[in-house]
């Protein structure tokens, strides 16, 4: 725009020197040709001194904005640099973040299933008698209190088994105490066997004390089952280091169905009267305790 109107400028003095009133009266007074080719002359070393001035100016300008664009292309580029680099950061950071979330979660996923296995493993030796593996007594307490409920509820029977090894103190001291305690070992595998339902539960009541809670069973029910066993049992040998034991066992046997002012701990005694009656009446027997009402 500017150098627009700088040419104009040009144009219009030497224009104005071909045509001044010097150069009019020059003409008039004869010399007009030369004065003419003096304004033309004039007119063109103005131009071109101007030419070169704005070739100089713009040049100058030129390279003052080259100069201001590659430095801003020399900024534009560590910029784009710097970006770049802060961007790797970000996304390395990124990545490391990641990977250390995922290895804490790892690490936390480890944690809490060792943490829930070693809840079931105790949860499981809360309720499983270490040598025998049948259920304990801690864990009878409970289910003879949640099935006598259910049998009130329900209006079923539910029948309580005692079981006691006849006589095994002379296991141990023919034998030894491991010979006992394999002894027990491989009657709990039987007790565990007759079961024939799967709400029927065996217990490890105490040493060489087992006993069934058997929901849902009437006292018939209840002696059928104490008697296979009893009788399978009286017929099997224990073999410890190639050593034959025979074992007998007594049971005593009280069904709960319905009766007045019977809670577990009766139920429990009854069965406990009906083994002692089964010792008393010489081992290796089964009797029912019938005077609960
Ligand atoms: P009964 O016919 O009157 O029941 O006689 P018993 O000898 O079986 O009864 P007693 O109560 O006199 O003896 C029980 C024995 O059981 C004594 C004890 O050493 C043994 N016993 C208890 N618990 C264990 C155990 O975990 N392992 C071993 N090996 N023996 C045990
Ligand atoms: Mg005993
Ligand atoms: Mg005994």
């Amino acid at each position: 725009m500017k150098s627009l109107v700088i040419a104009k400028i040009a144009g219009f003095t030497s224009l104005l020197m071909t045509y001044s009133p010097v150069s009019n009266a020059m003409t008039e007074q004869g010399a007009d040709h030369l004065c003419f080719g003096m304004g033309i002359f004039l007119g063109c070393i103005i131009t071109l001194l101007l030419g070169f001035y704005l070739n100089r100016h713009y040049r100058i300008k030129y390279h003052k904005m080259l100069r201001r664009l590659k430095s801003a292309k020399s900024n534009a580029r560590i910029a784009e640099q710097a970006m770049n680099t802060l961007a790797k950061e970000q996304e390395d950071s990124q990545d490391l973040l990641e990977e250390r979330v995922q290895e804490r979660t790892l690490e936390l996923n480890i944690a809490l299933q060792e943490l829930e296995s070693a809840n079931q493993e105790l949860e499981r030796k809360n309720v499983l008698d270490e040598l025998t593996g049948l259920h304990n007594r801690r864990f009878y307490d409970q289910k003879i209190l949640a099935e006598y409920r259910r049998s009130r509820r329900n209006l079923t029977a539910l029948s309580l088994v005692l079981i006691d090894i006849d006589h095994f103190k002379l296991v141990n001291d023919n034998h030894g105490h491991l010979a006992g305690d394999q002894c027990l070992i491989w009657l709990a595998q039987h007790i565990k066997k007759s079961l024939k339902r799967s709400e029927d539960k065996a217990f490890r009541y105490g040493g060489e004390e087992f006993c069934l809670i058997l929901p849902n069973t009437d006292a018939d029910g209840a002696l059928l089952l104490a008697e296979q066993l009893r009788l399978l049992l009286s017929e099997q040998v224990f073999k410890f280091q190639n050593v034959e034991i025979s074992l007998t066992i007594s049971c005593g046997i009280c069904t709960y169905q319905q009766q007045a002012d019977v809670g577990p701990e009766q139920i429990f005694s009854g069965a406990d009267k009906a083994l002692y009656q089964a010792k008393h009446n010489g081992r290796n027997q089964t009797q029912q305790y019938t005077s609960i009402e």
